[in-house]
């Protein structure tokens, strides 16, 4: 029975050193010391042996036990370790590894113009308003007081979409469709695009943008027109800005004026950027026509309000010295991360 024994324990002493894993270490630990385990079962055995070897084989089983108990720990910490190791192997970081590189892209000259008038426009309390590309000639001509025999909805200026609807031509569609809405003080803005049918060209293209803006109060006179906007003009261009209304004529404004600025770039000595005027064409504007404000269900004898448009695409080629307005739509990054 001792070779037996010693036979056990070679054995056990093998596998459990060679065990890489805690699963096969626990199946070691039932194989030899569970219930029916081999060192188990040998103590077991041992009422059968006779009184003379009892207490020297007694001796050797608990010596064994106690043994494979303790290799079974020892073993046991041993593969802990190793795998608590290789987890931090896996989880370390090299920091001295370049990062990715994010291409951060940059905003597109028309939304820095745009952004830039809306933050003059709503620091003097307007609101941004938007509607939609396609609209119905009601819109865009009608409640404009543009009649159907007007030149401006000849089919060779608009892309119709259909009898009814068309690719908007102008933002004041915005205006019909919010004075309609609501009632008095309005003060909007109402930036976007609009659509013409035109030849591509250096400074020209069937789509570009605008904004708009208006308003309708008690009492706002021409008065209140020409100051909001020389206010605008030396916000956006500079204090030094001087602004100067020329009578002119809009359908859906009475009086009408165009505003021009003196050169943001010469100051009005005469330079490329005004070819030589000293001045720069920069909006339109006038009182909103008391038709258009009875079409939208407005008291033209209650409330009157001024409204004006200007060309985006043109201001920004302006403002940033850009000499062509298709490189606008082309969307080449060397050109837009300039901005
Ligand atoms: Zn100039």
């Amino acid at each position: 029975m001792k070779d037996i024994i010693e036979k056990i324990k070679d054995m056990a002493k093998k596998e459990i050193n060679e065990a890489s894993n805690i699963k096969v270490l626990e199946e070691l630990r039932v194989k030899y010391l569970g219930k029916k385990g081999e060192i188990t079962q040998k103590l077991k055995e041992l009422s059968a042996v006779s009184a003379e070897f009892k207490p020297i084989l007694g001796k050797l089983l608990n010596d064994v036990k106690r043994d494979i108990e303790e290799l079974l720990a020892f073993q046991m910490e041993t593969v802990r370790n190793l795998a608590m190791k290789e987890e931090l192997e896996r989880e370390k970081i090299d920091i001295t590894i370049p990062g990715k590189r994010h291409v951060v892209g940059a905003r597109h000259p028309l939304n820095i113009i745009t952004n830039e008038i809306v933050r003059v426009f709503s620091s003097m309390g307007f609101s941004v308003v938007a509607g939609p590309e396609i609209e119905w000639e009601k819109y865009n001509f009608d409640m404009l007081n543009m009649p159907k025999n007007h030149p401006a909805r000849d089919e060779s200026d608009t892309f119709f979409i259909s009898d009814e609807l068309a690719l908007r031509t102008q933002t004041s569609s915005v205006q019909a469709r919010y004075m309609e809405t609501h009632k008095p003080p309005i003060r909007i803005v109402s930036p976007g695009r609009v659509y013409r049918i035109d030849e591509i060209d250096a400074t020209h293209s069937p789509m570009f943008h605008q904004i708009e803006g208006l308003i309708v109060e008690q009492g706002i006179n021409m008065g209140h027109l020409k100051h909001t906007l020389d206010a605008f003009a030396k916000a956006f261009y500079g204090n030094e800005t001087k602004t100067r209304f020329r009578p002119h004529h809009f359908q859906f404004t009475e009086p009408s004026a165009e505003m021009d600025m003196s050169c943001f770039n010469c100051g009005g000595a005469g330079c490329r950027v005004c070819k030589n005027e000293g001045w720069i064409e920069l909006l339109g504007c006038g009182m909103v026509h008391p038709k258009v404000l009875d079409m939208c269900g407005i008291n033209a004898n209650e409330y009157t309000g001024f409204a004006f448009g200007m060309g985006l695409d043109r201001a920004a080629m302006q403002k940033f010295a850009i000499n062509n307005l298709k490189l606008f739509f082309e969307n080449d990054v060397r050109f837009l991360k300039q901005f």
